[in-house]
């Protein structure tokens, strides 16, 4: 294939030759990093399959069940995988568990009892748990069931505030939620070692109090978990990293055996606890999403770092930098006009295969304070490590974006966003 064969097909696809020109040079800039991720993904790859071969998978625990699911091996086969890879002692993997919130809630009720204190030590938690916990009121939250909360903010400069924290700590103490992604707020991610300082620092208060890590597309982004750096429990949701854009549905919970356990008699019922929860078909995905996860993160973190780059050379603010390590797959770049964020989002729709001829328009979706603008062309619905945007429509007007199965289709995504951008007038000199 030459060079025209490319330009061409991109052409086909609206990018215009200027625009391809500044991607290639960008592109070229980053090798070192792209080397980087290439050998990350190499070690998780290998990690994924070492689990595999050691839990002797095989096609007999691709075999669908129904009904109460007992005896589903290829379930409790996949939990081992899970677990083997995470160097934890046990997991629950299930379609049961409907989202990473839902994960979140179970891995917390299960383990809290009435009188009970939780602690986040990391500031505010992920939006959809501030109900789970009932720091906005909720019916069913923790708080109705008598558990309280405590938080502690991390300091200006993104690091943990000690000394508060060894305040905050006290005899009611039972869990500490530790988020290792920024989500949607403006802190930085925690690395896996930073995870393993504050969890030494907690359990050296009292090495009784349980460490929580919500891992959230944070999987496979480095080479060590947080289950490595003493976790008692890691989780996360099958439609982020580690279902690989495969996995149609589900949660994970890995750690501790005991609290493993104490999840899934939430999950199910007390007394039944992992043994019941039919599999309905989903585990081949399940699996191969898996032994997938590994390549699709990478592909996902080119993309977020070709992003970085891009944006940061014409000049916008991008959260982490174009040279930051990264922790998580999330980008973020602010424009501070309401259009550019637009436009950006109609550029990753655009670039879709799947609803690549919806123009998404912001709406006041409940729950928010201002409308928001979604681009999502995904086959698994919601699925964030398919390549999709979000933007509240309001100052600094910053979109973040993640994602994208290949890294190919990642930079298309980009190209098509910034291709939106310079026809709207926003960007200019191409
Ligand atoms: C996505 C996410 C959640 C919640 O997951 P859902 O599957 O959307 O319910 C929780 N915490 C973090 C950090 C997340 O990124």
């Amino acid at each position: 294939m030459d060079h025209t064969e490319l330009t061409d097909i991109y052409a086909s696809l609206g990018i215009s030759a200027p625009v391809l020109d500044f991607a290639a040079s960008v592109e070229a800039s980053l090798k070192e990093r792209f080397a980087q991720i290439d050998a990350r993904a190499e070690y998780n790859q290998l990690k994924v399959v070492k689990a595999m071969q050691d839990n002797r998978v095989s096609d007999i625990h691709f075999a669908a069940t129904t009904g109460y699911g007992y005896n589903d091996l290829g379930r409790d086969t996949l939990e081992q995988v899970y677990a083997s890879c995470f160097h934890a002692e046990a997991a629950l993997v299930r379609p049961q568990l409907m989202s990473g919130t839902h994960a979140l809630h179970i891995a917390l009720s299960g383990n809290l009892r009435p009188g009970d204190e939780l602690l986040s030590p990391v500031g505010k938690p992920y939006d959809t748990l501030e109900e789970v916990i009932g720091i906005r009121e909720s019916v069913g939250s923790l708080k109705e069931y008598g558990i309280s909360y405590r938080q502690v903010d991390l300091l200006p400069d993104g690091s943990f505030d000690y000394e508060n924290i060894r305040r905050a700590v006290n005899e009611k103490t039972k869990l500490v939620t530790i988020q290792r992604s920024k989500g949607y707020a403006t802190r930085p991610t925690l690395s896996v070692e930073q995870i393993g300082e504050l969890i030494a620092f907690i359990k050296g208060i009292r090495p009784e109090i349980l460490c929580m890590v919500d891992n959230c597309y944070g999987e496979f982004v480095e080479t060590i978990e947080p289950t490595d750096v003493g976790a008692d429990m890691i989780v996360g949701s099958l439609i982020k990293n580690p279902g690989g854009g495969l996995a149609p549905t589900g949660g994970y919970i890995a750690g501790r055996k005991d609290c493993v356990d104490r999840a899934a008699y939430r999950l199910s019922a007390p007394g039944l606890g992992k043994e019941v929860g039919a599999s309905l078909g989903l585990n081949q995905s399940l699996y191969q999403g898996f032994f997938l996860a590994p390549t699709v993160v990478a592909g996902a973190l080119k993309g977020a770092v070709f992003a970085a780059n891009v944006y940061e050379r014409l000049g916008f603010s991008v959260h982490p930098n174009g040279s930051e390590e990264r922790h998580d797959i999330i980008q973020a770049v602010t424009f501070g006009i309401p259009e550019a964020v637009i436009a950006f989002c109609q550029g990753i729709q655009a670039a879709a295969p799947v609803d690549s001829y919806v123009t998404p328009e912001p709406w006041d979706m409940p729950g928010y304070d201002s409308p928001v603008i979604m681009a999502a062309g995904a086959f698994v619905q919601g699925s964030s490590i398919e390549l999709s945007a979000d933007a509240p429509i309001r100052p600094p007007y910053s979109v973040f974006f993640q994602g994208g199965l290949t890294w190919y289709h990642a930079k298309l995504g980009i190209l098509k966003s910034l291709q939106y951008l310079c026809d709207a007038g926003i960007v200019k000199g191409f």
